[in-house]
């Protein structure tokens, strides 16, 4: 399976991209945590990557790019991923394109209004990454993972600056990238709004289509 989750941040990519390695045992690919875990390393890639995240820009194409062919190269890849947050520029998807070739992009489709309010409340375990919402998705215990207990956190870039500013650069740079895929005919839409059993059950819909 070699699918990508594309649409607005806070879409719901990175939540349905944890419910479908769950059950496909594939890896998800997400550049957004590539570049979290070298902020955190303090690595020189990092540091320069930080000041774009906390500005809510984008980092650079040949930066992701880079990261990406790395971690593409491992071998749990060999029997498929789901890209989460990468390609984000066509320069991206056209250096995609030369090492391996999607076969279903799968489009969260989720109004402006709804990614301010879920981002705004979004809350993420900085020791296993789970993602939660302090309205639709609340842990058990306020504050805490589910899963290990970690205090929560809210990531600098889902401050309200930051938010309105990954959404203009969304519809900037992004948001061509849903042509691109429709006229290479692997596009799929789905209502990101619809909750996310619903939305996992119309991932699944298209993967096994493509199996
Ligand atoms: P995400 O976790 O996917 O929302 O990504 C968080 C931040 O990392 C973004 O706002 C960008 O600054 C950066 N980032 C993640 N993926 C990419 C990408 N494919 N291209 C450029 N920047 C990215
Ligand atoms: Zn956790």
């Amino acid at each position: 399976m070699r699918l990508m989750l594309l649409g607005p941040p806070g879409a719901g990519k990175g939540t349905i991209a944890k419910k479908l390695i769950d059950k496909y045992g594939v890896p998800q690919l997400s550049t957004g945590d590539l570049l979290r875990a070298a902020v955190k390393e303090g690595t020189t890639l990092g540091l320069e990557a930080k000041k774009f995240m906390d500005a809510g820009e984008l980092v650079p194409d040949k930066i992701v790019i880079g990261l990406i062919k790395e971690r593409l190269a491992q071998r749990d890849c060999a029997k498929g991923f789901i890209l989460d947050g990468f390609p984000r520029t066509l320069p991206q998807a056209q250096a995609l394109a030369e090492i391996t070739s999607l076969q279903a992009v799968i489009n969260l489709d989720v109004s402006d209004e709804e990614v301010v309010a879920r981002l705004s409340g979004r809350r993420t375990c900085p020791q296993c990454g789970a993602i939660y919402h302090v309205k639709n998705i609340p842990p058990k215990t306020p504050g805490k993972c589910d899963k290990d207990g970690a205090d929560l956190i809210q990531r600098d870039d889902d401050k309200e600056e930051a938010i309105r500013n990954r959404l203009t650069v969304y519809r900037r740079q992004t948001v061509p990238l849903i042509d691109h895929y429709r006229a290479a005919g692997i596009l799929q839409e789905v209502d990101g709004a619809a909750g996310v059993d619903n939305v996992t059950a119309a991932a699944v819909k298209v993967i096994e289509n493509i199996r």
